[in-house]
């Protein structure tokens, strides 16, 4: 075969196999395009574990009409315009590419209204066909419905497990994402039923992205109740959130959640640290709980390492390591001898 251009219906599929691996991806990708456009309130509505619907609604800042067909367009993105940004990158999202790849593998629905706009816009993509933008009735923000996803790649499609996995999963990433931000309500309905309720008013003692009720609405009550604050910064980095008492702790490392910078990501370097801060108050093979955000200056971490961004690359990777492992020895150490006072007659 010569070489030749493939069309961009086609770069977006393949680009999708890196961004959507299932109904959690397409709402992680939404959600998160709600958070950068500044939401307070989304509905994520679901039917058969996300596969036949995604649908996520936002009352974020809007897209204006004639920008929608950009907004499902291949790296085009309003997050940032040059190196310098990426670098520094706030937002969730920079990349340009999570619509576009999603609509090129699902019929794909996008209507919204800017907060400054007097009418609403919508267009459909179906399996990458983009349509004509059209006026159409929409509160201020934005929707953005997703149906059958895979259709047209029966290949991918038949690695889609059964419902009660995908929402499961679509579950794990929204907990997660609770966690991070109390300040933003979510409700989720799941075939047309209410599945899911996490408030948007829950204010967080010392100013963390978490708050002790927030534990309680993902963790359970378990948690919560053996839940220790950590608050430690120094050397340009600032580690806070919760981790359990050690008497609470798991079979395995399903209650361990890292943030860098607001975003959930995973990294070993920093569990590692974690993992070894608790190494002397936990049995062999027993996984500690935590939920912790570790803060620093943007520049010193990569955030593009993925399409996903599941993983963040760090430049000072011992520092951070020693920082967590201190932070968390001296929190844990701190209990202890509190407990050794109280059991004190
Ligand atoms: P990225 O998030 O990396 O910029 P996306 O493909 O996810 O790329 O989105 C493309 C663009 O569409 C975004 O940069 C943003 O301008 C716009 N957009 C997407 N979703 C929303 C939304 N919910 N509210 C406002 N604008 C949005
Ligand atoms: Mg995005």
């Amino acid at each position: 075969m010569p070489i030749r251009q493939l069309p961009d219906t086609l770069i977006n599929q393949i680009a999708a196999g890196e961004v959507v691996e299932r109904p959690a991806s397409v709402v992680k990708e939404l959600v998160e395009n709600a958070l950068d456009a500044g939401a307070r309130r989304i509905e994520i509505d679901l039917e058969e574990g996300g596969i036949r619907l995604v649908r996520v609604r936002d009352d974020g800042g809007g897209i204006p009409p004639e920008e929608l067909p950009l907004a499902v367009s291949r790296h085009a993105t309003s997050k940032i315009a040059s190196l310098d940004d990426l670098e520094a990158v706030a937002t969730l999202g920079f990349r340009g590419e999570a619509l576009p790849s999603i609509a090129s593998v699902s019929r794909f629905v996008l209507a919204s209204r800017r907060f400054d706009g007097d009418h609403g816009a919508a267009l459909h993509v179906d399996g990458g066909r983009i349509g004509e933008v059209a006026p159409k009735a929409h509160p201020q923000g934005t929707t953005v419905e997703v149906r059958d996803l895979f259709y047209n790649v029966p290949a991918r499609r038949k690695f889609l497990r059964a419902e009660r996995t995908e929402l499961g999963h679509i579950e794990e990433w929204l907990r997660s994402l609770a966690l991070a931000r109390p300040d933003v309500e979510l409700r989720v309905s799941h075939n047309g039923r209410p599945a899911r309720r996490y408030r948007g008013d829950l204010v967080s003692e010392g100013g963390g992205p978490a708050s002790t009720d927030r534990l309680l609405e993902t963790l359970g009550e378990e948690f919560a109740k053996h839940a220790m604050r950590v608050e430690h910064a120094g050397a340009g980095l600032r580690l806070h959130g919760w981790i359990a008492q050690p008497v609470y702790n798991r079979a395995s490392a399903d209650q361990q959640y890292l943030y860098v910078n607001g975003r959930a990501v995973r990294d070993r370097n920093v569990a590692h640290a974690v993992k070894q801060a608790f190494a002397d108050v936990l049995f062999h093979g027993r996984q500690p709980a935590y939920v912790l955000f570790l803060e620093l200056d943007p520049r010193t971490v990569d955030v593009n390492v993925h399409p996903a961004k599941h993983e963040v690359r760090f430049r000072e990777q011992r520092l951070v390591h020693d920082f967590v492992y201190r932070t968390l020895h001296a929190a844990l150490a701190e209990t202890r001898a509190g407990a050794a006072v109280e059991a004190q007659p």
